[in-house]
């Protein structure tokens, strides 16, 4: 594929919106079998049991964009681990929970979160493109979550009636899997609450399909009066390719700022050479490292914990490394607390 500047896209783009693997279809298309995902990477077939058991606890989901970038015939590709199931997820670990962050209980209305000053949460799309093994939300009741327009209006109101509210966070799921004429809808409305300035989204889409950033995304993108914000999810190097770097670009073009978190995970990303690079790529691509989380003890990802001592010990070996503006900060989410928790 040819690299386009930002400008040049808006005349390429008509044919590639009408190409088989645009956005939508390669969500449609991913894989959501263990067996496929297996045997698409050559692995052996002691790892199916493992991963049909974790598949039963919450369903295995990978784009052919995501799996590309995969080593094959290797069991501990740092990207492959995120997303194979394996046998250790049905173990019970004391501390691991199904809800850590206590979401339940900061729900005042269908799909919005609001526990931080100033911001808040708004749960935009029940689904993601991936599934992350060791995601918070594993066992969060999406059907639960996943709001009509109706439902919107009744957030819009609480968003209206509350002038302290500066910043809305679209989140999931993953906003990015909503289709862009509900999401458009959503942030035009956003737009006519006087007190809001900024539209934020967390969003892994533009990293696992970069394709998913099109036009139709870059127009309401562009047409909002909000300042925005997206907070990618990346966790190893490895998911930073061209195509990736492409996506930033047309992002960045559209005046969007760019920052990651990542979620600190035992055999993908527990050390300093592989944490410095992800720094690294990521500024090459323009986007801007914020976050370092802990992992959330959810249950079923215990297996990917690191301590909390071994953490601090990798970041503080990272700041001798890297300019201070490269350096993510190492938090936590404590439930309750009215931010994120420095370690
Ligand atoms: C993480 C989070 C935010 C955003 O926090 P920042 O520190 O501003 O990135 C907002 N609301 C909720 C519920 C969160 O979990
Ligand atoms: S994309 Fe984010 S919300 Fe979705 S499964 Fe992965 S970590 Fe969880």
């Amino acid at each position: 594929m040819i690299t386009r500047s930002p400008d040049l896209l808006q005349s390429v783009i008509p044919t590639v919106a009408n190409d088989a693997r645009d956005w939508q279809t390669q969500l449609a298309q991913a894989i959501r079998d263990p067996r496929e995902l297996v045997a698409r990477l050559g692995l052996d077939n002691h790892w199916l049991p493992g991963a049909n058991q974790g598949h039963a606890l919450f369903e295995v989901r990978v784009p052919e964009a995501y799996l590309a970038r995969m080593r094959p015939n290797d069991p501990q590709d740092p990207l492959l681990r995120q997303v194979l199931p394996v046998t250790a997820e049905t173990d019970s670990v004391v501390g691991f929970v199904s809800d850590p962050l206590e979401e339940a209980v900061h729900t005042p209305r269908r799909g919005l979160i609001h526990k931080y000053h100033g911001r808040v949460l708004l749960i935009a799309s029940p689904t993601c493109a991936i599934n992350c093994r060791y995601c918070f939300r594993r066992h969060f009741p999406y059907a639960e979550n996943s709001p009509s327009r109706a439902q919107w209006e009744e957030t819009l109101t609480y968003l209206r009636r509350d002038p302290s509210i500066q910043e809305a966070i679209l989140s999931g799921g993953d906003p990015l899997a909503s289709s862009d004429k509900r999401l458009a809808w959503l942030v035009e409305r956003l737009g006519e609450i006087p007190h809001l300035r900024r539209l934020r989204i967390h969003t892994r889409l533009p990293v696992v399909i970069p394709d998913r950033v099109d036009d139709a995304l870059l127009a309401w993108l562009q047409a909002t009066r909000l300042q925005t914000v997206m907070v990618l999810h990346i966790n190893h190097p490895n998911e930073i390719d061209a195509a990736v770097v492409d996506a930033c670009t047309r992002l960045r073009g559209a005046g969007v700022t760019l920052l990651n978190q990542s979620v600190l995970l035992r055999g993908v990303n527990d050390d300093v050479e592989t944490l410095a690079a992800l720094s690294e790529r990521l500024f090459s691509a323009g986007v801007l490292p914020y976050y370092l989380h802990v992992l959330d003890p959810v249950a079923g990802a215990a297996h990917f914990d690191v301590p909390d001592s071994e953490a601090l010990t990798l970041v503080d070996e990272l700041r001798t490394r890297l300019a201070g503006f490269l350096l993510p900060r190492l938090v936590r989410e404590v439930p309750g607390e009215a931010s994120k928790t420095p370690l």
